[in-house]
């Protein structure tokens, strides 16, 4: 497994470098956002490791631009301390998770296991635009629209559905969908799934109490069907 490191701080590169090696992964790194997006378009990684913070070009503007190519290697973004906003910017521009520094390497390497563990079925075959009712959805871009007029989604929405769709007619329990979308380090209860869900069927359905799409599997969880 190959893994590119785009960080900027000397002491951290070598820290994740040793851990990550001594874990069988083979690690590059660029000091830089320019010298990132260049090793990462130049060659083939199982991950990317990509920090905000970064000389020249940010890493917002890298993963902007890779996604804009057509990488999609897993993307683990590194932000710092209670850049809330950022990390919603950050997932709708097509990173897959983020870590807060400092952390614990134990931590990066249990997200670093679940996106592995994750990638080859959202990246092998995801749709990238996919339709139903009057509901049209632009995975690239993050985008949805309702008879042609946009939905404002939140990225926990916005992923929660693309799961949904790219899983569809299969049942999910509440604690799967925990899981899958919220990943690791989910603090909310299954409730927090409900809540989501409701929301969706709001923007989306055209009778959110007698959802066509997004179906309540009683005992067991929610489905998609189309
Ligand atoms: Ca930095």
């Amino acid at each position: 497994m190959k893994v590119l490191l785009v960080e900027d701080e000397e002491g951290l590169i070598i820290t994740l470098t040793d851990r990550l090696e001594s874990e069988g992964f083979t690690v590059r790194s660029a000091t830089d956002g320019e010298a990132g997006l260049r090793a990462a378009l130049a060659e083939a990684f199982d991950l990317i490791i990509l920090d905000v913070m970064l000389p020249r070009k940010n890493g917002y503007d890298v993963c902007r631009d890779l996604r804009r190519q057509s990488v999609e290697t897993p993307i683990l973004m590194l932000t710092a301390r209670g850049e809330t906003i950022d990390k919603v910017l950050g997932l709708k521009l097509g990173a897959d998770d983020y870590l807060t520094k400092p952390f614990e390497i134990i931590e990066l390497l249990a997200r670093i296991e679940a996106l592995l563990r994750r990638a080859p079925k959202t990246s092998a075959h995801s749709p990238e635009t996919f339709a139903f009712g009057d509901v049209a959805l632009d995975f690239k871009r993050a985008e949805v629209t309702k008879n042609g007029a946009p939905v404002e989604l939140s990225a926990m929405e916005f992923k929660l559905l693309q799961f949904l769709v790219e899983n569809r007619g299969a049942v999910h329990t509440r604690n799967q969908l925990l899981d899958e979308v919220w990943g690791y380090d989910a603090m909310p209860s299954t409730r927090t799934v409900d809540v989501h869900i409701a929301w969706l069927r709001q923007k989306l359905e055209d009778n959110p109490k007698y959802p066509q799409f997004i179906q309540t599997v009683h005992g067991l969880g929610y489905k998609f069907i189309n």
